[in-house]
């Protein structure tokens, strides 16, 4: 049994989609939570939908694309809590196009979102984490980091980018009993992916061998796992969860 009870853990992007339900999962496992996203009313909004839940829970904004916000947002929560023990860099979104469309402002948007963040949270929150000799870092990355996607350069490169960000990092502060690990979803039911044709949903559909499009909560279980002190040996690790789209040798 997953327990994560006087763990305090901060989950990037939770007001809606998988960083919510990650959020939640978190929750019920016992751990305090803390509920970010760019959204001050958002984050209010989920904070109390939590608290009448009986969760624990605090909402604190902050663009995490922002090096001096994810600072801020890692003093509070130490100043708030005293200490912070799982952090989940999920924040993400899309800017597709073909390359010979893409605009350099969607290739900047994408890295500063979904790869400049991973770096930012993460720096902030290394010092009170060696100084607590243990901490859990997981980072959200995709499918489309390990596989490609037309359309998609942008999101590939800064989902490729975290895949390197997080064994690097692994290999720097093993020795102070700070996990880093990544997951990999493949294609699951969000605001994210709501958009795609029937057609493209068939498509998909196709190739995923599970044969069904993957719900926030397969990948919410693998990360309460990997929060936990069950998950103590592992690290610099990439899992997918993704119907067995992907399958590594
Ligand atoms: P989503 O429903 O669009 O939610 C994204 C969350 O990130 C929202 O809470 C959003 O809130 C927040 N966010 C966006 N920009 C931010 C910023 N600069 N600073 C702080 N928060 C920010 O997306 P999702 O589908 O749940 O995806 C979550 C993660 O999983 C992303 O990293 C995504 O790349 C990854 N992923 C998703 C899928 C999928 O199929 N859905 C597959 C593979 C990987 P605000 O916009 O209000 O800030």
């Amino acid at each position: 049994m997953i327990s994560l009870t006087d763990k305090v853990a901060l989950v990037t992007g939770s007001t809606r989609g998988i960083g919510r339900t990650i959020a939640e999962t978190l929750a019920q496992a016992g751990a305090e939570v803390v509920i970010s996203s760019r959204s001050a009313d958002d984050c209010k909004r989920v904070a109390d939908e939590f608290t009448a839940k009986g969760y624990e829970v605090l909402g604190i904004a902050a663009d995490v694309s922002d090096p001096d916000a994810a600072q801020n947002l890692i003093k509070e929560i130490i100043a708030q809590r005293g200490e912070l023990h799982i952090v989940v860099n999920n924040a993400g979104i899309t800017r597709d196009n073909l390359i010979m469309r893409m605009k350099p402002a969607d290739w900047d948007a994408v890295m500063a979102v979904n790869l400049k963040s991973v770096f930012n949270v993460s720096q902030a929150v290394i010092r009170p984490m060696l100084k607590a000799r243990s901490g859990r870092i997981i980072n959200i990355t995709s499918v489309v980091g390990q596989m490609g996607n037309p359309g998609q350069t942008n999101y590939a490169a800064s989902k490729a980018g975290i895949i390197g960000f997080t064994k690097s990092l692994a290999r720097e502060i093993a020795s102070r009993n700070i996990t880093v690990n990544a997951v990999a979803p493949g294609y699951i039911a969000t605001e994210m992916t709501k958009n795609l044709s029937d057609d493209a949903r068939q498509r998909l559909m196709d190739q995923i061998p599970l044969g069904r499009i993957g719900e926030p909560m397969d990948v919410a279980n693998l990360v309460a796992f990997l929060a936990s002190d069950l998950a103590g040996y592992i690290t610099g690790q990439v899992y997918n969860v993704d119907g067995g789209l992907v399958m590594q040798g």
